[in-house]
């Protein structure tokens, strides 16, 4: 649609066209997502809208969920101008799907379309397209803790060019598929630390979430696996960077009884979590703003950025001071790291049985508390109605 200033159009909610499908598919059972991770069954619509330089952006639509053509030059393909999101919708109990700190989501969208020189979009409009596309898709958000829909936005170039050249043309759309707790049981991770490649580096993009950063981190992941571990943990040199898609944490206990909660700096090399800011915050805020779940007020927190290397876990282990490890994400919520094999040697960090640990375990009750609206805490919650 032409927009009568020379401006081109910006992404516009109000102007959504809905069609709605004819067929509605079969939403999976409680005990199909038991089986761990996500469903890979997309829900019935999707929301999508398209850039090009003349109009701007497509005045937007929530369509039922299907395949798309693309020009086999566009950007995408050639140069990898992709950027994606990851956030989830959890059903409350007034039955009402909520979204969390979904604005951190969306600007962090746009940070990442941005490294890759995607057209600019709207974060509120995009909010609000997400809002109504969960809202109509509601009966795919699964009731049940731990449960919840995985939202997918992603923004592609779309210019059909071979040249090296910004594209000013894009695609832009959100997909939702179902998902249960991501593994079938609180079991501690075993990590691989990758000693012969890293995943991001001074002054690359690490911290964003866009597809370069991931696709070529497959071939360690499957060999990690293929050794019998669960994931890789990324260094940097001997710095501690991030364990597999997740953020990495370590609780130590100080000197005068009161514990440590640390996670690497945002220097550049980090994906700035949203679960791990929310992590930051809440460790903060025990036990002055509020009482964590299962700890004594008696436990203070001390929660900090500091960088983390390999030789200082294994002092701080043997030095007994070592509590608990663990790797937060929107996927996972938080989960317990039990070992990392680094090199010839296999460090093994306390572990609580199949459970986690009491720092862990209390922030992962509360932040399912917020997520799934049983607990109000500085409007993380957002109500999709
Ligand atoms: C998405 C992601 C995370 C977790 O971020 P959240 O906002 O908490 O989901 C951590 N590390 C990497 C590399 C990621 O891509």
């Amino acid at each position: 649609m032409a927009s009568n200033s020379s401006q081109p159009a910006d992404l516009d909610a109000s102007k959504v066209i809905v069609t709605l499908a004819t067929e509605l598919k079969p939403v999976p059972s409680l005990a199909d997502l038991a089986s761990g991770g996500m469903s890979q069954a997309m829900t019935d619509h999707m929301v999508l809208a398209s850039y090009d330089p003349v109009n701007g952006w497509s005045a937007p639509e929530i369509k039922p969920y299907g395949p798309f053509t693309l020009m086999p030059a566009s950007s995408c393909f050639q140069y990898a101008t992709n950027a994606f999101e990851g956030m989830k919708a959890y059903v409350g109990p007034d039955g009402e799907p909520r979204l969390f700190r979904p604005e951190k989501n969306m600007a962090r969208l746009a940070r990442s379309a941005g490294r890759v020189a995607l057209p600019p979009f709207n974060p509120d409009e995009l909010l609000k397209l997400i809002k109504q596309l969960v809202t109509i898709d509601k009966r795919w958000v699964p009731a049940a803790k731990g449960h919840s829909l995985y939202i997918r936005p992603m923004i592609i170039g779309t210019r059909s060019t071979l040249n090296l050249s910004i594209s000013d043309s894009a695609l832009l759309w959100v997909m939702c598929t179902p998902c249960g707790p991501y593994f079938r049981s609180v079991r501690p991770l075993s990590l691989f630390a990758a000693t012969d490649a890293v995943r991001a580096w001074p002054g690359g993009t690490g911290e964003h979430k866009i597809a370069t950063n991931y696709g070529p981190t497959l071939k360690h992941h499957q060999s990690a696996q293929a050794a019998g571990h669960d994931m890789n943990l990324w260094l940097l040199g001997d710095k501690i960077t991030e364990a597999g898609v997740m953020n990495f944490f370590i609780v130590l206990r100080r000197d005068d009884g009161d514990l440590d909660v640390l996670t690497p700096p945002l220097d550049g090399t980090i994906l700035p979590g949203i679960t791990r800011a929310s992590i930051l915050s809440m460790a903060t805020a025990h036990p002055s703003r509020m009482v964590l779940p299962g700890l004594s007020e008696e436990t203070r927190l001390h929660s900090a950025e500091r960088a983390l290397t390999m030789p200082e876990l294994e002092a701080w282990l043997v030095e007994g001071r070592v509590v608990e490890v663990f790797a937060v994400g929107t996927a996972v919520v938080v989960s317990p790291i039990g070992c990392i094999a680094w090199g010839e040697k296999n460090i093994v960090f306390p572990t609580f049985g199949n459970a986690l640990g009491p720092v862990s375990k209390a922030l992962r009750e509360r932040i399912l508390d917020i997520q799934e609206g049983r607990f109000e805490w500085e409007g993380w919650s957002v109500p999709c109605a």
